[in-house]
C-alpha cells in the first residue's frame, strides 16, 4: 500500500507525487494517460520562467521530474470506482477499468477536466489552428485579427471582454435567443465597440484553408438560413467538465459542477483524501496554478499522515 497515491498524472498529479516522493514516503501515481490535458496544447507561454515550450514536451519534463524519485508510475490505468476507508486513518482503495486495484493511506485526486467540444465538422481538424478553448493561453496569438466565441454564459462572455482587449474585433455567438452571462458583464460587453453579438445561432461548421482557420458557418436558428463569417480564430467556451464521473457514487462532495470542493489544505470533505488541479473547484484552470494545487494537495496529505 502507498501513503500517498495521486489519482490522474497531469501537472496537478506530477506535482503531488514530487512533494509527496521528497517527504520520504510511498508514492504511487495512477493515470489513464500521464501528461493530461497538456499533451494535447502546442505552445506554452504562461508557465512562468519557461518563456516557451510545447506540450509534450513539458509532459515529458514532468515525467523526468517524478521519476528522479522513487515513484510508482501506473500509467494507462483509468480509476472506475473510490471506496473511502471505513475508519480515520484507514485505507482508500482505488479501483480501475483494468481490474487493478491499489490502496493507500492518503489520496490525490487529480483527474483534470476536459473542455466540452461543439463536435460540429472542422472543430477537431483546426484544434491549435485556429480553433482554440483557453483565451488566457491563446489570447495574445490573436492580435490584430478578427475571432469569435462560441458562448454566451459567464466564461464566453468573459472571454470577450478579455479578447476585445487583444484582438481587432470579437463575434460572440450565442444559440439561444439571450446571453445567459451575468448582468454585469452582459453590461461590460455592450460597452465595447469591437464587439459583435449574434444570438439565436447555431454554430454548424469551422471553415479553413486545410492549415489554418478562415471563418464559420452558423445558421440563424428563426430562420434556419445558412450564414458564412470570415475570421481567424474560434474560441469555444461551452463548458469545461471535470472528470468526476468516477466519483458520483462515492461520499466525495460535488459542486452542482460536478467539481471537488476541497478546503484550504486541499481536502475533500472525506478525511485524508486531497484533491487538485481542474477537477477541483478552483478558479482559473492553469497549468501553473495546477502545479501550485498539486503541491499544496501533497503537503496536506503529508500533515494528515503525521497526525495520525
Ligand atoms: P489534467 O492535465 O487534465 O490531467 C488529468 C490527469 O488525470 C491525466 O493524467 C488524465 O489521464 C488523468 N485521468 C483523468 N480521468 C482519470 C481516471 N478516471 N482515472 C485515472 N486517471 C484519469 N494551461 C496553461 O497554463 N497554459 C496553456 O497554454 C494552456 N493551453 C491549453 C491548451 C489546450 C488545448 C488545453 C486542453 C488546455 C490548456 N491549458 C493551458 C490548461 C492546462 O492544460 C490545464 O489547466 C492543466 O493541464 C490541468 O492540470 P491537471 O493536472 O489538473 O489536469
Amino acid at each position: 500500500a502507498f501513503d500517498l497515491l495521486t489519482v490522474g498524472g497531469g501537472p496537478a498529479g506530477a506535482a503531488a507525487a514530487v512533494y509527496a516522493a521528497r517527504k520520504g514516503i510511498r508514492t504511487g501515481v495512477a493515470a489513464e494517460r500521464f501528461g493530461g490535458q497538456v499533451l494535447d496544447t502546442l505552445g506554452i507561454e504562461n508557465l512562468i520562467s519557461v518563456p516557451y515550450t510545447e506540450g509534450p514536451k513539458l509532459a515529458a519534463a514532468l515525467e523526468e521530474h517524478v521519476k528522479q524519485y522513487d515513484v510508482d508510475i501506473m500509467n494507462l490505468q483509468r480509476a472506475v470506482e473510490l471506496v473511502p476507508a471505513s475508519e480515520p486513518g484507514g485505507e482508500h482503495e482505488v479501483r480501475f477499468a483494468s481490474g487493478a486495484s491499489l490502496k493507500s493511506r492518503t489520496l490525490v485526486l487529480a483527474t483534470g477536466a476536459r473542455w466540452r467540444e461543439m463536435n460540429v465538422p472542422g472543430e477537431a481538424e483546426y484544434r491549435n489552428k485556429g480553433v482554440a478553448y483557453c483565451p488566457h493561453c491563446d489570447g495574445p496569438l490573436f492580435k490584430g485579427k478578427r475571432v469569435a466565441v462560441i458562448g454566451g454564459g459567464n466564461s464566453g462572455v468573459e472571454a470577450a471582454i478579455d479578447l476585445a482587449g487583444l484582438v481587432k474585433e470579437v463575434v460572440l455567438i450565442e444559440f439561444m435567443d439571450e446571453l445567459r452571462a451575468d448582468e454585469v458583464l452582459q453590461n461590460k460587453l455592450a460597452s465595447l465597440p469591437n464587439v459583435e453579438i449574434i444570438k439565436g445561432a447555431r454554430t454548424t461548421q469551422i471553415n479553413g484553408d486545410g492549415a489554418k482557420v478562415s471563418g464559420l458557418t452558423y445558421e440563424e436558428r428563426a430562420s434556419g438560413e445558412l450564414r458564412d463569417i470570415e475570421l481567424e480564430g474560434v474560441f469555444v467556451q461551452i463548458g469545461l467538465v471535470p472528470n468526476t464521473e468516477w466519483l458520483r457514487d462515492s461520499s466525495i462532495e460535488l459542486s452542482a459542477h460536478g467539481e471537488i470542493i476541497t478546503d484550504e489544505r486541499g481536502m475533500t470533505s472525506v478525511p485524508g483524501i486531497f484533491a487538485a488541479g481542474d477537477v477541483t473547484t478552483v478558479p482559473y484552470k492553469q497549468i501553473v496554478i495546477s502545479l501550485g494545487e498539486g503541491s499544496r494537495a501533497a503537503l496536506g496529505a503529508f500533515d494528515y499522515l503525521i497526525r495520525q
